[in-house]
């Protein structure tokens, strides 16, 4: 077993770098080794040493999932092959006949998996606009064993208060589930506000480089981390040990990424709302964006995810057909900045009525934003927009 460091004392950036399995025991290796192996061998019938078979363990992915265990501050954390076989496992400790409540900007593929896979089995789910907590109270039926939601939620960066939705879930007897893709540790611990599990897409801000997908649980107690190293293990979607080598390197370096993602968000948000070409702009970051005063409670930032709207004489293809630098693709939470158009990519599944209903407008434009020099980035957008007027 690697050797753990839990210091809590020490501040967040340090424990990036030190939290969970540090060195090395065999070699002292200053980085935990890919043990890029499927089994291993035992000493004689019935004593192994701890490890043996890569699904049920394999002392790479425990590194990265002590460390993650650690940074959330909950009892124990699991890695998987990506953000949705991490959610698949922690919807699997439901049952046929529950209920589960989820917001209504949940990312898609929630979505999808509950609507399309776990339909088959029996576990319904219900659509809430939990922005306000009272309307979850409200939807709470005599079938209701969960929660899911997300804060802030994409592409219109709808903050939830998590205490809130804790405090109800628990009154209710309900498992309080976070989605902690857009913030990270770093910025947000829902497990501290009260919440049972925290899933993530470590494909996103924790790799932070575009270059692995990946998914993450932590769960708060040891009676919940048995039931879900159970399901992990019976249903295998877990993280190959290269890719949880490379979640660890990409974690060391969260807090200095984030704090520059924090900075050319805020620049970038704040240049789009004087700009008289944007109609609207989607930051919680904004001291008048609605859900900034909660956001500001549970959470140390903003994160780096700004959407805005273009105002009428502007066109949102033109805009996407005209950024240099920032590339038009899905995904978020990297190094580079990246444009999205919720309309027609992330959200497409979604008919327009209710796209329109809800403001994910044709209008509407997702940046995710980099951590290149904010003028650069903003230069980029900026000319964007000025290519994007309607003659
Ligand atoms: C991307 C994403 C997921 C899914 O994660 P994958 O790694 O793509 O499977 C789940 N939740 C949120 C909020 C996401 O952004």
């Amino acid at each position: 077993m690697p050797q753990q460091s839990q210091q809590p004392t020490q501040s967040f950036a340090t424990r990036l770098i030190h939290a969970g399995a540090t060195t090395d025991p065999v070699t002292g290796a200053v980085n935990i080794p890919i043990y890029q192996t499927s089994t291993y061998q035992q000493d004689g019938v019935g004593k192994n040493r701890g490890w043996e078979y890569s699904r049920t363990g394999n002392p790479t992915r425990a590194a990265l999932e002590r460390l993650i265990a650690d940074l959330e501050g909950g009892y124990a954390g699991f890695a998987f092959a990506n953000g949705m076989a991490a959610i698949t496992a922690v919807l699997s400790l439901l049952s046929a006949g529950d209920e589960v409540i989820i917001p209504t900007n949940v990312y898609g593929g929630t979505y999808r998996v509950l609507n399309q896979v776990f339909d088959h089995f029996g576990l319904t789910f219900r659509v809430v606009d939990t922005s306000d907590p009272a309307n979850l109270e409200a939807a709470i039926g005599p079938n209701t064993r969960a929660t899911l939601v997300e804060s802030p939620a994409n592409p219109l960066m709808t903050i939830t208060d998590l205490r809130e939705v804790s405090r109800i879930a628990h009154e209710h007897g309900l498992l309080s589930i976070v989605d902690n893709t857009f913030m990270t540790p770093y910025l947000q611990r829902p497990l501290e506000l009260g919440a049972d599990v925290v899933v993530h897409s470590a494909t996103k801000y924790l790799g932070g480089h575009s270059d692995v997908v990946a998914g993450l649980a932590v769960v708060a107690t040891k009676e919940l981390a048995d039931r879900l190293a159970f399901v992990q293990n019976a249903t295998g979607g877990v993280l190959g040990p290269f890719d949880s080598f490379l979640l660890i390197r990409g974690i060391k370096t969260l807090g200095v990424r984030m704090d520059r993602h924090l900075h050319n968000a805020g620049v970038i948000a704040r240049a789009l709302e004087e700009n008289d070409a944007v109609a609207r702009v989607y930051y919680p970051g904004l001291p008048d964006f609605p859900g900034y005063e909660v956001n500001r409670r549970q959470a140390s930032g903003a994160g780096a995810m700004v959407s805005f709207e273009l105002a009428d004489g502007y066109d949102a293809h033109r805009f996407l057909a005209s950024t240099r630098l920032v590339a038009l693709a899905e995904s978020l939470g990297g190094v580079e900045s990246l444009v999205c158009h919720p309309a027609t990519m992330t959200h497409a599944a979604i008919p327009k009525e209710e796209r329109d209903r809800v403001g994910i407008t044709d209008g509407l434009i997702r940046l995710s934003v980099g951590i290149e020099d904010a003028s650069d980035i903003l230069a980029d957008i900026e000319q964007a927009i000025a290519a994007a007027r309607e003659d």
